[in-house]
């Protein structure tokens, strides 16, 4: 009996033995995957992108905890720095001294056994019609369940806390499946933490804490980006970008990576953040190219109950006076839930009546923060000690605050209470042990000294800017070395409000502002100047912010504004833009201030913001109307190279959606006549904009200037001249009188006559940008343009049209 029996398992074993060939990326019956660490027990993609295979987590050079639990997962096959992509079993881990096998199990499925008593810890519980199946790891990281027809079971259908770029995050209409990202525990136990990212059935993306608290939300999608998330657009090198489906069958986000070559994670990490981060070769590390919510304070309930938590310091999150960590091992691993338990019990309830004021239980304050959620307003108390005193006579009362909003107390568990370093934080008061109090005010006293030093030390935010400038360059090193020949940095950053006060000296230099905002000057060093725009109004500059984070924010091209980056922080709305020395355009026409442009300058400027059109209208994947070209909104660089600026009204349109829109936007004098008509426009409203433009760039002067229109008669009407000139051959007089004759007539009768089709009535009869390039470098040649009939109208010039004279 004993020797079938040994027979039975010798069998076995050889059946079940991993090979050991080179990686395969199949595991197949008789085939498995046995648990121990050596190369042959993974199994490894055929791009050699992904690997799959048993691992622990924790050792203990990281952290001083170790883990006894194995799991089964996917990772980077080459990031040497585990890092787990999905794994199989978080709730039921393998734990020591078992060791698993991943094979295939009689009726079909995928399961992991364990290998002393053949018992299943795991399984895909597919509903397998044969029991011919096989597991493939796929070249996207899908480990996959199948016969020669049919799919059963795919990882990408059961993602854990990472989206995989391909997978889809959201519902399958039809059977009811939903794929949604959920958070770790923490950073060494692969079992579900407390944060959920998923789509719902409306298509809104949403942030759930504890599965039942909404804790943020996407807003719906409008054909380019979630509304309440422009910043997920995709990123200017178009490394990567998003699609999303909504219809019968099924509603879903996914994303796609443009590049191979380079590795990037997009999770929902243990502490609520979402986070995308690149693999760097030369660091052998993680580097975090996006977060959001950006600050962690501002993820609900991060540090737990009875919380401070201070973006200012590291770690960030630290126990309220009188309060003590709860659970130290899970606190280092960054699970919080338990967040923070006091020291002294409060006085039972019932004494509170007690004639000795010294056990009564007293109140600590804290300052400037963010209040706790879930507050009671308590009408009734009309003043401070009133509302204290209310608190006081409720047992369960934890906490009080006076102020704006009259008196508010909380009950039970304090969370999400914030230091706030913008000024706009309130005062708590929170219910301690009156034995504890002396204590914590005491250890207070000590700590001013230490407090104001800190404060007054700038050199944190220097050295909090030199992190942003080496991690800005290590992108522009990366982006050459890596992505080859992509133009620009890897994306737009995302700042603290704190940082761009400071970087603008409160936004003291002021360069310019507009209908939505100003702009201010900022240095971020000495060599690194920025122009800094922010929007007026809690939600006034809201479109205009999304507008230009989501454009400008995509694209590069050497004739556009540099966006740099944003900040978004509560109601704050703050643009991050390359500074440019030279102002805009406007300063050099119109104003005394300015310097007079030689004609090839303006030529070239000319030239240059024609090519920034084109590119915005064409070379970009969708079609971008600016909507509101004008000298304003032209900057000049360090060499005059000009820049379209302020995408404030700038609209993105899908190529399939050319004629979307007729909402009115612009500034008078650069309208084209389809925005009076209410007509819909196309981006030859830009054209038309653009003409308007370049007869100021010849006269100096505006068209709109009251010298061309006195008594009435509009046939000065600069573009009127221009048209009549253009036949009498009297180019010359109409160049701006500054140049003093300087310029180049040859040059000069292109640009009128490109500006005169421009400002053609018809949009048809307008050339596009990409064909005023070629017009303007010469290489078409031009007819001559017509007398637009608008034109004609207000300046009640004669029908004829030039082209017949
Ligand atoms: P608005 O929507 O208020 O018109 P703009 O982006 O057009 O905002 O900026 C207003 C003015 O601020 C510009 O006309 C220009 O004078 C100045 N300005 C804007 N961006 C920059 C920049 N990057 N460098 C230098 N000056 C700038
Ligand atoms: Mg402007």
């Amino acid at each position: 009996m004993a020797l079938l029996h040994a027979i039975v398992l010798l069998g076995l074993l050889s059946q079940h033995a991993p090979s050991c060939s080179a990686a395969t990326d199949t595991v197949s019956p008789g085939n498995g995957l046995a648990g121990s660490s050596s190369s042959s027990s993974r199994l490894v993609s055929n791009n050699s992108k992904f690997a799959l295979g048993f691992f622990k987590m924790g050792d203990s050079k990281s952290f001083n905890y170790t883990n006894p639990y194995t799991y089964l997962g996917i990772w980077f096959h080459k990031v040497p720095k585990l890092t787990p992509l999905w794994s199989a079993n978080g709730e039921s881990p393998v734990i020591d001294p078992t060791s698993p096998e991943l094979s295939i199990a009689g009726d079909g499925n995928l399961v992991i056994l364990d290998q002393a008593t053949r018992s299943i810890i795991w399984s895909t519980h597919a509903n397998t019609t044969t029991n011919d199946t096989v597991a493939v790891l796929q070249n996207d990281g899908n480990l996959v369940l199948r016969s020669s027809s049919d799919i059963f079971w795919q990882s990408f259908d059961y993602p854990t806390d990472t989206f995989f770029a391909g997978a889809k995050i959201g519902w399958n209409k039809v059977t009811g499946l939903n794929r949604r990202l959920v958070s770790r525990k923490n950073l060494i136990d692969q079992a579900p933490g407390l944060y959920t990212a998923e789509l719902q059935r409306n298509g809104v993306g949403h942030l759930l804490w504890n599965s039942t608290v909404e804790i943020g939300n996407t807003g719906e999608w409008n054909g380019q980006y979630f509304s309440l998330a422009p910043e997920m657009i995709g990123n200017s090198d178009r490394l990567t970008s998003f699609d999303y489906v909504n219809n019968d069958k099924e509603v879903y986000f996914t994303w796609i990576l443009h590049n191979e070559t380079v590795i990037v994670l997009s999770q929902l990490d243990v502490s609520g953040q979402g986070v995308v981060s690149m693999w760097m070769d030369d660091s052998q590390d993680w580097v975090i190219i996006y977060r959001q919510p950006v600050l962690q304070c501002d993820v609900y309930a991060t540090c737990g109950p009875f919380t401070v938590c201070n973006e200012n310091q590291d770690p960030v999150c630290n126990c309220m006076e009188g309060f003590s960590i709860s659970s130290p091992r899970d606190w280092e691993l960054g699970d919080r839930r338990d967040g923070c338990t006091r020291n002294t019990p409060l006085l039972r309830c019932g004494i509170d009546g007690s004639s000795n004021t010294d056990l009564t239980d007293k109140f600590h304050s804290v300052q400037r923060v963010r209040l706790p959620n879930d507050a009671m307003k308590m009408k009734a108390a009309r003043s401070e000690d009133d509302c204290s005193q209310v608190c006081l006579v409720n047992c369960s009362c934890t906490a009080y605050s006076y102020g704006k909003g009259g008196c508010s107390v909380w009950h039970g568990k304090l969370t999400n209470v914030k230091l706030q370093s913008d000024g706009n934080g309130e005062m708590l008061y929170i219910r301690l042990a009156a034995t504890e109090v002396p204590r914590v005010e005491r250890k207070h006293r000590n700590a001013i000294g230490i407090g104001a030093a800190i404060g007054a030390s700038a050199a944190a935010l220097g050295l909090m800017i030199l992190g942003l400038l080496v991690w800005w360059r290590k992108g522009k090193w990366f982006a050459r070395t890596q992505l080859g020949d992509v133009q620009g940095g890897i994306g737009v950053l995302t700042f603290r409000y704190v940082d761009l006060e400071r970087a603008t000296k409160k936004f003291s230099e002021k360069l310019g502002g507009g209908s939505f905002g100003s702009v201010f000057k900022g240095y971020l060093s000495d060599s690194f100047t920025l122009a800094v725009k922010r929007l007026d109004g809690a939600r006034q500059g809201e479109k205009q912010f999304r507008a230009e984070v989501s454009s400008v924010g995509i694209i590069r091209h050497i004739n556009l504004v540099k966006l740099v980056g944003f900040c978004c922080e509560a109601d704050q709305r703050l643009l991050v833009y390359e500074y440019m020395p030279n102002h805009s355009l406007e300063v050099h026409l119109f104003k005394a201030s300015g310097t007079v442009l030689n004609w090839n300058l303006r030529f070239q400027i000319a030239i240059g913001v024609a090519r920034g059109l084109a590119y915005l209208h064409t070379g970009c994947r969708d079609c971008i109307i600016h909507c509101d070209i004008k000298p304003e909104n032209i900057l000049l660089d360090e060499s005059f190279v000009p820049k379209i600026a302020d995408f404030g009204m700038a609209k993105i349109l899908g190529r399939e959606f050319s004629h979307a829109m007729t909402t009115m936007r612009g500034t008078i004098g650069y309208l084209a006549p389809e925005w009076i008509s209410g007509a819909p426009v196309t981006s030859k409203v830009d054209v038309y904009s653009y003409g308007m433009v370049l007869f100021e760039i010849v006269s100096g002067s505006r068209n709109s200037s009251q010298e061309y229109f006195e008594d009435g008669d509009y046939s000065a009407f600069f573009p009127m001249q221009v048209a009549r000139k253009l036949l009498s051959g009297d180019i010359g007089s109409l160049v701006d009188a500054d140049l003093h004759g300087k310029a180049n007539l040859d040059e000069v009768e292109r640009v009128c006559k490109v500006a005169c089709w421009c400002i053609q009535d018809s949009e048809f009869d307008r050339p596009t940008m990409t064909k005023v390039v070629q017009f303007l470098e010469g290489l078409s040649e031009l007819d001559m343009p017509p007398v637009p009939r608008l034109l004609k109208a207000i300046t009640g010039g004669s029908p004829e049209s030039l082209t017949s004279v």
